[in-house]
């Protein structure tokens, strides 16, 4: 009996150092919404008073993906989405990506928030929305890709 409990020890501690190994969360996805274009132009900065980073990882290694492709797109201060708060960025080698922006005001009763998309080549395109709180200035926003 008591082997079998230090034998039953021994498969949980091994468990658990398989399940030790670096993993990342992958980011929830959330809706793209009706205003999404593809192409956006790549830029620094979308608006004012506003800045966003991240690093895209991949949730499966939790390594950084350089070179992947970020995209976000919102309202501006009027509440309106157009052309010119839609911007594109590749993430360097570290996988980092930021921009400025304008705080996105709330618009038809939804929070404030800021759309986003990453591509990453063997991984799924993640679509997902940034909810910032008001009077933020800054937030830090990982992008965390699952496998194809
Ligand atoms: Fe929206």
């Amino acid at each position: 009996m008591i082997r079998a409990a230090a034998l039953m020890a021994l498969i949980l501690v091994v468990a658990a150092g398989a399940t030790a190994q670096p993993r990342c969360a992958p980011t929830p996805r959330d809706a793209e919404g009706p205003f999404y274009k593809a192409g956006a132009p790549r830029r620094e900065a979308t608006g004012r008073g506003f800045l966003v980073s991240g690093v895209v990882r991949s949730a499966a290694t939790c390594q950084p993906i350089p070179g992947a492709r970020v995209e976000w797109w919102q309202a501006n201060p009027q509440g309106v989405y157009d052309d010119a708060h839609r911007g594109a960025q590749q993430a360097d080698a570290s996988g980092g990506y930021g921009f400025e922006t304008n705080f996105p005001p709330p618009y038809a009763g939804r929070p404030s928030h800021i759309h986003m998309k990453a591509f990453a080549p063997g991984h799924r395109t993640l679509t997902t929305q940034l909810y910032p709180t008001a009077g933020q200035s800054r937030a830090t926003f990982d992008l965390v890709l699952v496998k194809e």
